[in-house]
């Protein structure tokens, strides 16, 4: 089953608003068991519509159309999936009827052009809009040889969701084969994708059922699995079988199999041990403490820290001496651990991390002009030993700080692991 759903509306192709309607028309048709192979976005020409659509029926078995079915100039979707298919409209005598009502429940007379809300594509079966006037429309056809189910629907989004919801889902429903679809997801931090691929490929490669995506971006890796099948118990089944034996290999480089994040992980084995945390941030200005404090109940392993930017900050928070920043420089393996210790002394926590870089761009003064932009150092300190990671990123202030509070989310996981 090959589902694609068109969105109609110059307004997507602009900067300034995009196309929801789709995530949620996907979400739906997922829970349906039917994954989505194509999304188009088309403006509102006729022409273009209409190129978009006759793609559409050559290519997919069900296509959901979203907007153009307004009474103005550009909703132009009823004739464009008409003339894509070679059909006609006609005008249905009780939808006119019902339009009329509406505007005269407003004392209103309807304007005409409104008229063209009550064409239906020929063979289809009317869906009620509840929310909103014009109605949706659903055509189970055949193109060439092949049975095409057609969906037409409003636009606006509070139209759109009920009406797929409560009328469009059950007719597919009782329409479509039954299918259930299951999702697993596993996360990695830090780890490069080409490694995650070479060495998870020929597990996954082996299911050839189960549909294997690789996401990476901000320092993580998702391995996403999908699998649909007659029923729920087996599309899990299969995506958790081959889940396992990707962790297997993956082994402790995988810090999530159940979707909680990276931050949510560390609280919890912190929280688990009777651990509690501080920190002590000079690049990253506060990012790993906000990302932690992003976590409801945080507290329980979280107690706080400081934003240690000047050498007198680091003196005056974490007793970093100051002929150690001038013999060193700030971003040094020397004032990483100073820090460290000197957060956690002050706080009374069990852990200290400290974060101290140069995100650039330009140099720093004193001895960290010695250091290239990108150099990082995160100290981990337990009370019997402090941990120095020394790193050297790339990319501009952003990234680097970023990836500076993810290495160093990543290193206390991997100490609480040992
Ligand atoms: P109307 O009768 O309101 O004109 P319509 O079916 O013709 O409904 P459009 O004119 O295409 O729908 O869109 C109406 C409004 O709905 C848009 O201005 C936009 O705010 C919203 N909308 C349309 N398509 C989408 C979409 N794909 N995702 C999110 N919002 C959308
Ligand atoms: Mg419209």
């Amino acid at each position: 089953m090959i589902a694609e759903i068109i969105a109609a509306g110059s307004e997507m192709l602009t900067p300034h608003r995009q196309d929801t309607n789709s995530l949620f028309l996907t979400a739906e048709l997922n829970d349906l068991g039917v994954e989505v192979a194509f999304k188009t976005i088309v403006g509102d020409d006729l022409k273009h519509l209409t190129e978009v659509a006759r793609a559409a029926f050559s290519r997919a078995d069900l296509i959901l159309f979203s907007g153009g079915l307004g009474p103005t100039e550009d909703d132009r979707t009823r004739e464009a999936v008409a003339a894509a298919l070679g059909i006609s409209l006609r005008r249905d005598p009780e939808i006119l009827a019902t339009l009329h009502k509406r505007f005269a429940a407003r004392q209103m007379t309807m304007p005409p052009n409104n008229a063209k809300q009550a064409d239906v594509l020929e063979g289809a079966a009317i869906l009620a809009n509840t929310t909103g006037s014009a109605p949706g429309q659903m055509l189970d056809t055949v193109v060439g040889e092949y049975r095409k189910i057609i969906v037409l629907l409003p636009g606006p989004p509070r139209e759109l969701k009920p009406l797929f919801t409560d009328v469009v889902k059950p007719m597919l429903a009782s329409i479509l084969p039954q299918h259930k679809l299951a999702r697993r997801m596993l996360r990695m931090a830090l780890v490069p994708e080409s490694q995650v691929d070479a060495r998870t490929s020929p597990i996954y490669n082996q299911y050839s059922d189960v549909e294997t995506t690789i996401l990476a971006g901000h320092g993580e890796i998702q391995l996403h699995f999908t699998a649909v099948k007659p029923t729920l118990e087996e599309a899990q089944n299969r995506v958790d079988e081959l889940a396992s034996r990707v962790e297997a290999e993956m082994d402790d480089a995988i810090f999530s199999s159940q979707g909680e994040s990276l931050e949510e992980v560390v609280l919890m084995m912190m929280e688990m041990r009777h651990l509690t945390l501080s920190v002590a941030e000079s690049c990253t200005g506060g990012l790993l403490a906000q990302r932690l404090t992003a976590v409801p109940n945080s507290s329980r392993a979280f107690v706080g820290g400081a934003v240690v930017y000047t050498p007198e900050m680091k003196m005056l928070f974490a007793d970093v001496p100051r002929e150690m920043v001038e013999l060193h420089g700030a971003v040094s393996p020397e004032v990483a651990r100073a820090l460290a210790e000197g957060i956690r002394a002050r706080t009374g926590s069990s852990l200290g991390i400290s974060i101290t870089g140069l995100a650039g761009p330009g140099t720093a003064p004193g001895k960290d002009a010695e250091r290239p932009i990108g150099r990082v150092y995160i100290g981990l300190a337990d009370g019997r030993d402090t941990y120095i990671k020394e790193l050297t990123l790339s990319g501009d202030r952003e990234h680097i700080r970023w990836w500076s509070s993810q290495h160093a989310l990543e290193f206390l996981r991997q100490t609480l692991h040992r």
